[in-house]
């Protein structure tokens, strides 16, 4: 399924456009997570106005993503996007080939539009809120992996809701007996539009199968389940997902759980906590506009135990000093409480900290993508460098006082 709307002229879904080859701009949204209402394409002044589409029910309306074909190679063309300022990043996302993904030089400001203006050297371009993460992608990242590395093992996490598979790796190098080994959880996209948390996810998968002989002894010593998108329902159809009916997937983390994906971690996590074999649950997000450095979500303080405290505050160093960014981890944190969320016990890190033995460690990272390193470089030079930081912070056991 795809949000189309069609407005004004020559919008449709085709895979190519008869017109497309008169010069006629078209856009198109049939691709897998492809969002946008079109409002009207200007053929003469070469501009198309979008705005992100509002699926009834399935969450916020951030994100867009659209092809354009009908190109005459070497013009400048016009993208207007409407809902500011969560739709309008300064800079939006531009490819060539939905592949590699780059970004348009920064937006201008118009009442309550952001026009981005793109010259473009071909007969076609893609153009989205940020680069896109699709499930295919999710598919693409966990088999890549397994097969340059045999120690990394693809698995279905869930079917979800809707039918689609749940991509899902873990990494577990032989080495240390399993019994001893440390537990690690890394799961993104609890929100479908946060594209950016993917691409940081990607990176930890990347540099933790890389030579790096740090990522050799961090998968020697450690089983690390990665999930590079938990609402994949959301994803596939270019939805927000967050505040979604009847509850958004990190909104989820109860007794009874709605969202099969949800269901299946707090099942892995629970058997590796009664194990004893679970230490660290990392949940990765793309923060409000404004947020211009990562940031962590700690669950609130009169949750936290001594020993907890401890190697939590343990683990805010080691990002400190490898998190540099751009843009850098600067020791900022919060907590999502009563205060933050009614429905704070449901929050995923929060539930792991109530659910899980005293020394284990729950984060939320937040990576801003209102910034010229919210690229596909820039998001996976953070993931890179959190996998350095969950290195750093196994040198030392967490188990131990
Ligand atoms: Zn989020």
């Amino acid at each position: 399924m795809v949000f189309l709307t069609v407005a004004g002229n020559a919008a449709n879904v085709q895979a190519d456009p008869p017109d497309a080859a008169a010069g006629q701009l078209q856009v198109t949204v049939d691709i897998p997570g492809g969002a946008a209402v079109v409002q009207s394409i200007d053929q003469e002044k070469r501009v198309i106005r979008i705005e992100p589409p509002r699926p009834e029910g399935r969450g916020w309306v951030v994100w867009w993503y659209f092809k354009v074909s009908g190109i005459r190679p070497g013009e400048t063309i016009t993208i207007d996007v409407g809902n500011p300022p969560w739709s309008t990043p300064e800079r939006a996302a531009f490819s060539l080939d939905n592949r590699v993904w780059t970004q348009t030089a920064p937006g201008r400001q118009i009442e309550k539009r952001m026009v981005y203006q793109q010259r473009v050297e071909g007969a076609e371009a893609w153009f989205a809120w940020g680069p896109p993460f699709s499930p295919e992608d999710a598919k693409q990242l966990v088999d890549e992996a397994s097969q340059k590395f045999p120690a990394a093992v693809t698995f279905e996490l869930c079917r979800t809701l809707e039918g689609r598979p749940t991509p899902a790796l873990l990494i577990h190098q032989p080495g240390v007996p399993d019994d001893e080994r440390y537990g690690v959880w890394i799961q993104a996209r609890q929100h479908a539009w946060e594209s950016g948390a993917s691409w940081v996810c990607r990176g930890m998968v990347e540099w933790l199968i890389s030579d790096d002989p740090r990522a050799e002894s961090l998968r020697k010593t450690a089983k690390i389940y990665v999930v590079p998108v938990m609402d994949i329902d959301n994803v596939a159809v270019g939805a927000g997902g967050k505040e979604q009916k009847p509850h958004d997937h990190n909104r989820d983390w109860s007794d009874k759980p709605h969202f099969p994906a949800v269901a299946a971690a707090m099942e892995h996590i629970r058997r590796e906590d009664t194990a004893g074999r679970f230490d660290l649950f990392i949940d990765l997000h793309n923060p409000a506009p404004s947020t211009k450095n990562p940031f962590f979500f700690l669950a609130p303080a009169d949750l936290i135990s001594a020993p907890r405290r401890a190697n939590i505050d343990r683990f805010l160093n080691v990002c400190r000093l490898e998190i540099s960014g751009p843009p850098k981890f600067e020791g900022q944190t919060y907590e999502s409480g009563q205060r933050y969320d009614p429905n704070w016990p449901r929050i995923s890190k929060n539930w792991v900290t109530s659910h899980t033995r005293e020394h284990v460690v729950a984060v939320t990272l937040e990576t801003p993508w209102n910034t010229p390193h919210a690229t596909p470089e820039g998001y996976q030079a953070i993931g890179r460098q959190l996998a350095m930081a969950t290195e750093r912070y196994f040198r030392e056991s967490p188990r131990t006082p």
